[in-house]
């Protein structure tokens, strides 16, 4: 039954669980109605998807309303593996010790892209790398190898650019089966653009130990949750669902290797802070004050054997562990959502930290 006098909200994402987990928590409250099957542009809260998003359908049902929609235009250029490089090379942080090498590989453009460089550093030691595809995600097509001319070869029969990046051949391994895994910690930039960093994070992990002779081996090497699900049978045996969370991750740290998850967390924060600042002012450049924007962003990092942390990716429609899902979006909702529209107090939960970003 529909509530009068509610907010709507529209939902046009069937795949994202987070904003599905949204929907029904908004619904669940007297403020709010689902004008996602009707009138799905005049709404107050636009729950799109990241490559669809309409913006002069939405702009004309405006008018003097607030309309908050869950995507930054222009955050693409962190949240694609070639642009994030590129992005992090116009601000100079293509050099930091966080960044694995990266190189940027396109099909047909042997003098003006970065093989020669590549070369170079694949020679010096035969150093191994990860070849990955702009826009690939999950794992998919991804590889490992120290053969130059194997990545060149497969570049050139592609469409797409790639980022070919350091292999980290050194990864600290969990304890329990010498296993490799990646952090995922989920990061909000508000409508003000002020950035919020989510305490609780999760590992993901792989279910067979690393192989450090056999890079084709993609359960050892590469912890993504859907290729581990879909090609160990080991899935589950050491965690459920391959998740570990950062209570226990806290204690595996400490016990293990005397490494204090506040300090990597620290280096987690700041790392994000400086992508993040990166898109400041490209996220401002739509100046439309008849829409306002916020954004989840999943960023994923690694460690190494001496507890250094590197960025892998940033995801811009980032998923959300199960076990963490409710009370995510209760935080989020809690941040962003009431106040946006003056609802419920304004205080920040208190799993949300605020990082600082900076004016370069
Ligand atoms: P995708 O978008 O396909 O998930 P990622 O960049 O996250 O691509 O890489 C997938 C997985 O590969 C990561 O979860 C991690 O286990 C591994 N990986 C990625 N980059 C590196 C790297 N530079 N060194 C070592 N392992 C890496």
């Amino acid at each position: 039954m529909s509530k009068s006098n509610a907010l709507t909200v529209t939902l046009a994402d069937e795949n994202s669980s987070i904003y599905a987990e949204l929907l029904r928590q908004l619904l669940d409250c007297p403020n709010w109605n689902d004008s996602s099957n009707s009138n799905r542009f005049k709404c107050d809260l636009y729950l799109g998807e990241r490559n669809n998003l309409p913006f002069s359908q939405l702009s004309i049902f405006v008018n003097n309303k607030k309309l908050l929609v869950n995507y930054y235009r222009g955050s693409n250029v962190i949240c694609k593996k070639c642009q994030l490089v590129r992005s992090l090379r116009f601000f100079k942080l293509d050099k930091s010790n966080w960044l694995p090498t990266s190189f940027i590989v396109s099909p047909g453009r042997a003098n003006c892209d970065d093989r020669s460089d590549l070369q170079l550093f694949m020679s010096q030691g035969s150093r191994a790398c990860i070849v990955k595809a702009t826009s690939g995600a999950k794992g998919d097509g991804i590889f490992i190898t120290d053969d130059y001319s194997r990545v060149i070869d497969h570049v050139e029969q592609q469409k797409s650019s790639f980022v070919v990046q350091e292999y980290i051949t050194d990864p600290l391994l969990l304890p329990n089966g010498k296993r490799k895994f990646d952090i995922r910690c989920w990061v909000v930039v508000t409508d003000k653009f002020e950035a919020f960093f989510y305490k609780k994070g999760v590992v993901r992990t792989c279910s067979e130990p690393y192989d450090m002779h056999d890079f084709s081996n993609k359960v050892s090497h590469l912890s993504n949750h859907c290729l581990q699900e879909e090609l160990s049978e080991n899935f589950g045996k050491y965690e459920i669902n391959n998740e570990i969370f950062f209570d226990e991750f806290e204690a595996i740290l400490k016990e293990s290797f005397c490494f204090e998850l506040s300090r990597i967390c620290e280096e987690l924060k700041s790392v994000a802070a400086l992508c993040l600042s990166c898109i400041k002012d490209k996220c401002r450049i739509y100046p439309d004050e008849s829409m306002q924007f916020f954004q989840v962003f999943g960023f994923d990092y690694m460690l190494d054997v001496n507890g250094n942390v590197y960025l892998l990716e940033i995801n811009g429609a980032p998923a959300c562990a199960e076990k963490l899902k409710t009370e995510f979006v209760t935080d989020l909702i809690a941040l962003q959502i009431n106040p946006f529209f003056g609802l419920g107090d304004l205080k920040c939960p208190s799993n949300f930290e605020q990082i600082l970003l900076h004016d370069f």
